[in-house]
């Protein structure tokens, strides 16, 4: 840091030039967030100060929160959940883990995550100490039930179901998880963080949420498909003992204690969730979720006059495509053309994520390039 500071203007001009070598949103098929609503930005702009970590200095952001968590909550089909606004799926994944954790009283304890699962549970088993064993899936990618009830032993705590996976967008068969975890005295959490705020507005109906018994939590990202703005994720819980298992007294605060994993926590997100959720309303959301999939079968419908196949049927806006030597294909798209995807692990296939801020023409021209690539790099 220089002795004396810069003039303002001198500060815009530098993060001009720092905001131009950014790539943002334009020709990106990889990324699961998207640009914010403009009603979130506002909101978020609004309460940028609001340290909702110290909630009784925030009562009116602290307000919006349970707005927030009441009425995912609602959508999710639990009346009495509890939870709050996490910095994302991450984060969310986290809490959920660590209340079971601490609920639970084994002393190597694991929990059986689906081969798709995010690489949040590494984290996890590294933050927590706690085994991840990782399930395989079946020839649809979702998690193999047969594989999952293997690797249960006394020490597991815990199975964790997909409703949305990140490289396929696949959902696990939470309704069979569910009767495993029932059966052998098992929480189960579901990892929503994508899906959350599609799967409720597809026209196909999936049961993934409190509807079925067995789930005990359930991550779902409000800056992903939600449209609210970086940082913001939800945890939800059924009921209000996972939320307790959490708490930690904070003396010198105006509140006596905390659940969230950070301690100062921006209200500002809070502020762009409950804005957009209010702007929105379900039908806004289902519009969005509408043309998402529009997209989506529009981009399978042109691959496959070009002789490129999905994996799978897919089940939301992401799509796997199977082609040649994908990583290269990958790269070429990049570099000649500008287009960002990206490959998944097992079976490698370009991975595109059709979101709102992708347009039809966007779609059109992706394809065009895509069998230019393909054809170059045969
Ligand atoms: N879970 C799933 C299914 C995800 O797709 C992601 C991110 O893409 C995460 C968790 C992690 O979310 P975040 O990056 O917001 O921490």
């Amino acid at each position: 840091m220089k002795h004396k500071g810069l003039e303002e203007s001198n500060i815009i001009k530098l993060l001009k030039q720092k905001k131009k070598s950014d790539i943002g949103f334009n020709k990106v098929l990889s990324t699961m967030c998207t640009k914010p609503h403009p009603i979130a930005i506002k909101a978020h702009l609004m309460f940028i100060e609001s340290n909702i970590g110290d909630s009784g200095l925030f009562p009116g952001t602290s307000s919006m929160e349970n707005t927030v968590i009441t009425s995912l909550s609602q959508l999710l089909n639990n009346k009495n959940a509890y939870g709050y606004i996490t910095t994302g799926g991450t984060e969310s994944n986290i809490q959920a883990l660590r209340s079971i954790k601490n609920i639970s009283d084994s002393t190597n304890p694991n929990i059986i995550v689906p081969e798709s699962a995010h690489f949040s549970f590494d984290k996890i088993s590294n933050l927590l100490d706690i085994e991840i064993k990782k399930a395989s899936l079946d020839n649809s990618f979702k998690v193999d039930l047969k594989s999952v009830k293997k690797l249960i032993d006394h020490n597991t705590i815990a199975l964790v179901g997909i409703a949305g996976t990140t490289e396929f967008g696949q959902i696990d068969p939470i309704e069979s998880l569910s009767e495993i975890a029932i059966k052998n005295k098992l929480f189960l959490h579901i990892d929503a963080a994508f899906g959350g705020f599609v799967i409720p507005f597809l026209d196909k109906k999936y049961i993934f949420d409190f509807l079925v018994p067995g789930v005990t939590s359930i991550s779902l990202d409000p800056h992903k498909m939600g449209f609210s703005t970086i940082p913001s994720g939800v945890i939800l819980f059924r009921n209000k003992m996972f939320l307790d298992n959490l708490e930690t007294s904070t003396p010198y605060l105006t509140s006596k204690s905390q659940y969230s994993l950070t301690g100062t926590r921006t209200g500002a997100t809070v502020a762009a969730t409950f804005a957009v959720l209010k702007y929105l309303g379900q039908e806004g959301y289902s519009k969005y979720v509408e043309y998402c999939m529009y997209l989506t079968n529009k981009l399978i419908s042109g691959a496959h006059k070009i002789q490129i196949y999905p994996l799978i049927d897919p089940v939301m806006n992401v799509v796997v495509l199977q082609v040649n030597k994908p990583e290269e294909v990958r790269n070429y798209l990049r570099e000649k053309y500008g287009w960002y995807v990206s490959i998944t692990r097992n079976p490698k296939c370009l991975r595109i994520i059709l979101m709102p801020h992708i347009t039809e023409n966007d779609v059109e021209h992706f394809l065009i390039d895509l069998e230019k690539t393909v054809e170059y790099l045969k």
